[in-house]
């Protein structure tokens, strides 16, 4: 067997068999890493293979994780693999966001071109593979609405039953709808993610539902596969940096971790930065470094950015882990900051959800402070498609988006307005040409 799960405490380090369903370590209760006794000579001659693949139809060649199955080979028998094409998601230039955040050039790899439209799918079909490879029948996570969307679609490809547990009013539309149209059992809970997660880890521990939320070591190999990806669009140019957004951490843990291994097996001699970005009103990570605290500084979350509203977040010491590995770091910015650059980040033709454009935020605010140089090569990573969340798009180019609004079929109170600087509203017109060619300027 090549792979087993290991746990990260330092006064620890026990070993189990991969084959375990528990999701934290028997001994300690502390995170795990899957490891594995990599099979892997010659790099050179794996980045071949990796690039050859995407000439092939096979199933697994196709997938944008699979088809770099040597850097997570915890699957022996491939006829398990429960796969939708994922990854193979685009990196674009993206010239009207690097001038705006002073940046020479500034690309943007969008994970919301998956097939449920977030980077979870890489994740999921790792995370639900596995459970297919325990021979799980029920699977379950907490989702603030992106986990459980793409679990429902896999759960259901692989004829798994779903059970979702959502914080009632606080899931935005898209994410909802994906979850019921593929058929998964969804609970509505009274307060928030963090109070949801709790509840599913206990019930998942006492029964023999497979928990598949992101404290689930396989899903975060399925999502090194981003980073894979990347650097073989890029023909193997290491970034300066990888900026991505924080909500739970398990993004970032896993991209600390491709990294730490890419280095380590000599597929690449530097490693970019991984730069982590948090809203300023849901930003532990940031709260337990500039305290320099050995536990983790939980706070009350509250954004728009739905998708990362999560103060309690489950993979903060494996994200320490991946900056202290990369030399990388962490800061937050405003809902107003979040706001304006996702409407940037649009007027280069890409949709993304309002957690993704933290990115190009943040980058904004790090430049500014003279963190990030002009010069430096910046990938930023878009977590979410714009259709996840369209509520919020409608309502920034409307001038009607407040950080507090709470709704009852319709608005019930609004407060703290975040300013439409890039408003782009749409115009109420007579059916005249006249008057059209008027607004036209023709
Ligand atoms: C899940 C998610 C995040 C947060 O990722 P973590 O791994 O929890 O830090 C950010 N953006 C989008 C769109 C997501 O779905």
């Amino acid at each position: 067997m090549v792979a087993s799960l290991k746990c990260i405490e330092e006064n620890c380090r026990d070993i189990v068999s991969p084959m375990s369903k528990a999701y934290v370590c028997p001994t300690c209760g502390g995170l795990q890493d899957v490891v594995y006794d990599f099979q892997i000579d010659d790099p050179e001659e794996i980045k071949h293979l990796f690039l050859q693949r995407r000439l092939s139809n096979h199933l697994l060649d196709l997938s944008g994780v699979w088809r770099y199955r040597e850097l997570l080979p915890f699957c022996e028998d491939v006829s398990k693999v429960v796969s939708m094409q994922e990854g193979n998601t685009p990196i674009y230039e993206a010239p009207r966001c690097a001038e705006y955040v002073g940046l020479k050039q500034l690309h943007l790899k969008h994970q919301g071109l998956n097939p449920t439209g977030s980077f979870k799918d890489n994740g999921m079909t790792a995370g639900v593979t596995q459970a297919n490879l325990l021979n799980s029948r029920m699977v379950a996570c907490a989702s603030t609405g992106n986990t459980s969307a793409s679990m429902a679609a896999y759960a259901s490809r692989a004829g798994m039953k779903a059970v979702i547990f959502i914080p009632d009013q606080q899931i935005a539309f898209g994410k909802l709808a994906q979850s019921l149209d593929y058929g998964a059992l969804t609970l509505q809970l009274e307060g928030d993610f963090d109070e949801s997660m709790k509840l599913v880890k206990e019930i998942t521990q006492e029964t023999d539902v497979y928990l598949l939320n992101s404290i689930n070591p396989f899903r975060l190999e399925g999502q090194k596969a981003i980073i894979i990806e990347m650097l073989c669009q890029r023909d193997w140019q290491v970034p300066d940096r990888v900026v991505v957004p924080g909500g739970n951490l398990g993004n970032s843990a896993s991209f600390g971790k491709a990294i730490r291994e890419l280095h380590d097996l000599g597929f690449i001699r530097k490693m970019p930065m991984v730069t982590i970005i948090q809203a300023q009103r849901a930003n532990p990570l940031y709260q337990t470094l500039i305290d320099h605290s050995p536990r983790l500084v939980p706070v009350e979350a509250h954004t728009l950015a739905t998708a990362i509203k999560i103060g309690n977040p489950v993979s903060w010491k494996k994200a320490v882990r991946a900056m202290d590995w990369t030399q990388g770091w962490c800061d937050f910015v405003s809902e107003q900051d979040i706001a304006d650059a996702k409407a940037m980040i649009g007027r280069d033709g890409i949709g993304c959800e309002p957690a993704s454009a933290t990115t190009v935020a943040g980058i904004k605010k790090l430049i500014r402070t003279g963190e990030i140089d002009p010069e430096e090569d910046v990938v930023a990573v878009l977590t979410g498609n714009l259709l996840k969340d369209p509520d919020y798009a409608t309502n920034y180019h409307q001038d009607s988006l407040y950080e507090e609004a709470t709704y009852r079929n319709e608005l019930l109170e609004k407060k703290d307005k975040v300013r439409s600087t890039f408003a782009n509203a749409p115009i109420k017109v007579r059916a005249d040409k006249e008057e059209i060619l008027k607004i036209l300027n023709l």
